[in-house]
């Protein structure tokens, strides 16, 4: 038998999606609210009242279900799931047990290549289906007491319930990366964490190297963060195997996770469907969907994220890296293709800005944090940016013909990103266009080369040595005011050189 570990997982992502209303009440719901005002008598289960399925929450369910290429079944129902604590007030949960919303599906992740400008190991996670529930509400203790807020009560959550295709904690978080960008660039969910509208548990086992079977697992319940997540993984798959390593059986528990310690603890036995006393909710009708409403949401599924990657960096020869970064963001990658269309030459040069100054620009003007760990998407406003698409396209365009420098078109960028000006109004105002009059420039180069202090570099590049000429760019820029077209300073020493 092998020494070696593999470690099992299976993700239960539960996301808020994004609605105006709850799932069966037409309260609304949001953030930073005073504790129960979002509520109504359906959110409170007031005796008489009766749920009414949100079209909105069940079509952003199907359109997750398109986005993964899952299996859109012809009707789907609700369930109540029975249990006695007071962040429900019916008692009972109203979930999908036997007829999900969608069924099956695959994600593709990319796991963290050998250096970050590499790309790294691509792979398809297979996902068991998605149903769609409400959420509970929120309890806190004190010594005094608990209190109960029914605001996140009801508000629409889509369970994602993976196939155990994990095998690493560096592939749960490629997944939720993944699932996160997927979700958000289709405006299904929001994902924001700190606002705790995606929570996971983590179901993991280990076994040996070469066995066909799962091994027992455990599940911890409400992870709220990628790094959570990971965590739990690492922490979990360690302890499990040293138990077995000591010749003790893992017992198939739920357990919960303290991430200030980084600890994982039991939370009771794992409890069993009958437990919960499933039956088929009587007040909601089962509901079909037509084939009609699948087809109209079909228009909505975006280009996958991973699709578009390979197409920047087959079709368009951006490199890996600013590729990366302009899928992860679906409005600065729609961007970034309107400014290529106006200069369609130089893809990788306004790709190059797009995803470097652009980006860094506007998340300094939002205050955000690129790429974080928290935040996958990246989370821009491109309504407030005053460069149009068009526009630095003209830039990339002023720099391509050499009427300005790769040094100048820098200023003229940050001119442009603060005041939306046109690059060549701005180049024409600072007079900053690149000298190259062919004629004025051979003349202040003869007389660069004609200076004694030079000579040795002269010298040098004539014996043999290339980069010797450089030292003769630096005096001609100084006396040209930095206006001199570098490409032609190159050209014309080399033939002045001989
Ligand atoms: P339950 O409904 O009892 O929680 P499921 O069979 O629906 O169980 O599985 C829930 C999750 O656990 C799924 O994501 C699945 O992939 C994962 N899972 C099931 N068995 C294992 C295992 N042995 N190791 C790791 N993950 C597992
Ligand atoms: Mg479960």
């Amino acid at each position: 038998m092998s020494d070696a570990w593999e470690i099992v997982i299976g993700l239960e992502v539960h996301v808020q999606l994004h609605t105006r209303a709850k799932v069966f009440a037409s309260a609304s719901w949001g953030f930073g609210k005073e504790p129960n005002e979002q509520v109504d008598p359906v959110v409170l289960g007031l005796p008489g009242t009766l749920p009414v399925v949100n079209r909105e929450a069940v079509e952003k369910a199907i359109l997750f279900g398109l986005v993964v290429d899952a299996e859109i079944p012809e009707q789907c129902a609700w369930d109540r799931k029975n249990y006695f604590y007071p962040d429900n007030p019916k008692n009972y949960q109203l979930t999908q047990k036997d007829f999900p919303v969608t069924m099956g599906g695959k994600v593709e992740i990319e796991l963290p290549g050998a250096a970050r400008n590499i790309m790294g190991e691509h792979k398809w996670i297979r996902i068991h289906h998605a149903h769609l529930e409400e959420d509970v509400g929120k309890l806190s203790h004190s010594g005094s007491g608990s209190l109960v807020d029914y605001n996140r009560a009801g508000v629409p959550l889509l369970e994602i319930v993976t196939e155990p295709d994990l095998r690493s904690a560096a592939e749960a978080s490629a997944f939720l990366n993944a699932l996160v960008v997927k979700l958000t660039q289709a405006g299904v969910a929001d994902c924001d964490m700190e606002k705790g509208q995606l929570r996971c548990d983590a179901n993991v086992s280990v076994r040996r190297v070469g066995d066909t079977q799962l091994g027992t697992r455990t599940e911890t319940k409400n992870l709220n963060s990628i790094s959570g997540v990971r965590d739990c993984i690492i922490y979990e798959s360690k302890r499990q195997i040293a138990q077995i390593e000591a010749g003790n059986k893992i017992t198939q528990e739920t357990r919960g996770w303290n991430a200030e310690m980084s600890r994982g603890y039991v939370l009771r036995d794992k409890e069993d469907a009958h437990d919960y006393r499933y039956f088929p909710d009587p007040d909601i009708p089962t509901l079909k969907i037509s084939r009609e409403t699948v087809n109209r949401l079909k228009k909505h599924v975006p280009e996958a994220p991973f699709d578009r990657q390979r197409r920047y960096i087959e079709k368009l020869n951006l490199p890996y890296t600013a590729a990366s970064v302009l899928i992860a963001d679906k409005a600065l990658a729609d961007w970034f293709e309107t400014a290529v269309a106006a200069h369609p030459t130089n893809a990788a040069g306004i790709a190059n800005w797009a995803a470097n100054d652009l980006l860094r620009e506007l998340s300094a003007q939002s205050g955000t944090e690129v790429g974080s760990d928290e935040t996958p998407a990246v989370k821009i406003s491109l309504d407030s940016c005053l460069i149009k698409p068009a526009q630095l396209a003209g830039l990339v365009k002023l720099t391509d013909e050499g009427v300005i420098s790769k040094q100048q078109a820098k200023e003229v960028f940050t001119e442009m990103f603060s005041t939306g000006k046109d690059a060549l109004a701005i180049v024409e105002a600072k007079g900053l266009r690149q000298n190259s009059d062919t004629g004025e420039l051979e003349k202040i180069v003869a007389e660069v080369i004609a200076d004694p202090a030079v000579a040795k570099s002269i010298a040098e590049y004539r014996a043999g040595n290339e980069k010797a000429i450089n030292a003769l760019k630096g005096p001609i820029m100084k006396r040209t005011q930095g206006k001199a077209n570098p490409v032609m300073i190159d050209q014309l020493l080399r033939k002045l050189l001989g």
